[in-house]
């Protein structure tokens, strides 16, 4: 039996880390960028420093060795080493300071390999999984906007704990999204058992129960979605809003934090609708590690989650949610009438 308590404190502990490494590269992102003369660097720095954080956090709290399905993996940064070049790597170990004083390049490396792509969902399925996503909304990192930390563990198919750490939003819904709050906020989940909103930076706060109640009868809607239009149909949220009543401006954010921002009531509705990907492929298929902590979050704070079919999420299926197409995310109601437009409107078929 796991000790699902002892995990979430490790888990919260572990998201709490990881938040202040990605703030500190967030202080310096200018001097990383200039260090590597590559502006996407910081966001590559603050990833594997994040996986490296979370990872070790875990293995050190719960005293065994993890199971963690993560985005990233060291392969490029060991090749990086091997040929001379350690800008990326030693960027990483300093921005770990704060939080991990001791770590080095090897130690660091092994940690994130913890979570890299020889992990496999299936290998700890009868027993679960840890997923990671170590900056969700890497896009919104950059901007100075909106993103995420987003850890879960899941068990036959479904997160049992989620833990979702959103450093540069508010607790203030005044505060505009693109304007980065000194503290951030945290969300913490357990099935069956609710979600608490606390500071970034307070993990072992108690933290304040969040619950998601219908939207008032006649309200405009609120809808969020993603600010990237190649992650979600624009179009297709105007024509279903049309439908549904009256749409209020939707809220464009990067990241989990729009499951979040849903369930304590800042919006409504958070749509994400499939786009056919332009090599032929086909609709993209969704990876767990953007879903399994926000998905936990919003259903304990009563807010329905499904795909665009209506369809649970289904995390059994390996690193992919390959039964899945899009998310809609909504209290009941709302999600129900959702739902019915979208089959109506065929879209995702
Ligand atoms: P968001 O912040 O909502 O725009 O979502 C960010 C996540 O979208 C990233 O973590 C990516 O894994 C994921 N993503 C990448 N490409 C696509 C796509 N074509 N459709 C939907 N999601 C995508
Ligand atoms: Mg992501």
């Amino acid at each position: 039996m796991a000790d699902l308590t002892k995990m979430l404190k490790a888990a919260r502990e572990a998201v709490s880390r990881a938040s202040s490494v990605c703030r500190e590269v967030q202080r310096e992102l200018e001097s990383v960028q200039s260090l590597t003369k590559d502006d996407r660097s910081p966001v590559t720095v603050a990833d594997f420093a994040s996986q490296a954080v979370v990872a070790a956090t875990l293995s050190e709290l719960l005293g065994h060795r993890i199971t963690l399905i993560g985005e990233e993996d060291a392969d490029e940064l060991r090749q990086q080493v091997a040929n001379g070049n350690t800008t990326i790597i030693d960027a990483v170990v300093k921005s770990l300071a704060s939080v991990w004083p001791d770590a080095t390049r090897d130690i660091v490396l092994d940690a994130i390999d913890l979570g890299g792509s020889e992990s496999d969902p299936d290998a700890g399925s009868t027993h679960g999984f840890w997923t990671l996503d170590p900056i969700d909304g890497t896009k919104g990192f950059l901007r100075r906007g909106q993103y995420a930390v987003s850890l879960a563990w899941v068990e036959n198919g479904s997160p049992i704990l989620g833990v979702l750490g959103c450093p540069n939003l508010s607790s203030d819904f005044q505060r505009p999204f693109d304007d980065p709050d000194p503290h951030g906020v945290m969300y913490v989940a357990m099935a069956g058992d609710g979600v608490v909103e606390l500071p970034a930076d307070q993990p072992n706060a108690h933290g304040v129960a969040v619950e998601r109640l219908e939207p008032a009868e006649g309200e405009p809607i609120r809808m969020c979605e993603s600010v990237e239009s190649g992650h979600t149909s624009h179009d297709d949220s105007e024509r279903i809003l049309e439908k549904l009543g009256e749409p209020a401006e939707p809220a464009r954010l990067d990241s989990q934090a729009k499951y979040a921002v849903v369930a304590r009531g800042q919006a409504d509705l958070y749509l994400r609708l499939p786009k056919k990907a332009k090599d032929g492929s086909g609709y993209y298929v969704e990876k767990i590690w953007d879903h399994a902590a926000g998905a936990i979050v919003a259903k304990e704070a009563g807010v329905a989650v499904t795909d665009v079919f209506g369809h649970e999420l289904d995390f059994s299926h390996g690193r992919r949610l390959e039964q899945n197409r899009g998310v809609v995310a909504a209290p009941v109601k709302l999600h129900g009438a959702a739902i019915g437009v979208i089959e109506h409107l065929g879209i995702g078929r």
